[in-house]
């Protein structure tokens, strides 16, 4: 069983997520991703890398996870980040053909995105993202059921 606490997150308590405020998505929400490729380019941001993940992405790519560290991993807040190029998109974006270049061993934050303890906190929180995601608001109905298992499956609160 899954168990976090943090200010962002909830605690899951005999099987469900118990969240610091009340879920405003418990009607669900909509969201299917059109591959536009803008959260993954453009602007600062961080995509946090567990052991296991830089390892699988070393080994889609035939590298030793240390040389993949190297070239690919920056150090933020005690924690592993893909780096970014000078333009801010993220290393492993494709610019010719706007394509995650690992998408099949991307990393959980990308997976879960944008169902975030970060952005599901308020509505303000989606709203604002909406309006930088065209998947968002349009697409497959997710339930709160399938949010609050997301939720419980984000690798760190303040994702
Ligand atoms: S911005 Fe939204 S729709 Fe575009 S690639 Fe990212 S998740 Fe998908």
């Amino acid at each position: 069983m899954i168990s976090r606490s943090g200010p962002l997150f909830g605690v899951e308590k005999g099987g469900a997520l118990e969240l610091p405020y009340e879920p405003w998505w418990q009607e669900g929400l909509f969201f299917s991703c059109i591959g536009c490729g803008r959260c993954c380019r453009g602007e600062p941001g961080s995509v946090w890398l567990s052991p296991g993940e830089l390892e699988a992405i070393a080994e889609y790519f035939g590298m030793e996870s240390e040389a993949f560290r190297k070239g690919f991993v920056v150090e933020r807040r005690g924690r592993m980040s893909l780096r970014e190029r000078p333009n801010w998109d993220c290393v492993m974006y494709q610019g010719e053909s706007a394509r995650c270049g690992i998408y099949s061993v991307r990393p959980l934050q990308c997976r879960l995105f944008p169902f975030w303890p970060s952005i599901l906190r308020t509505r303000r929180g989606w709203v604002e993202r909406s309006s930088e995601c065209p998947g968002m608001d349009r697409g497959r109905f997710w339930s709160a059921d399938e949010i609050a298992a997301l939720l419980a499956k984000s690798p760190f609160p303040d994702l």
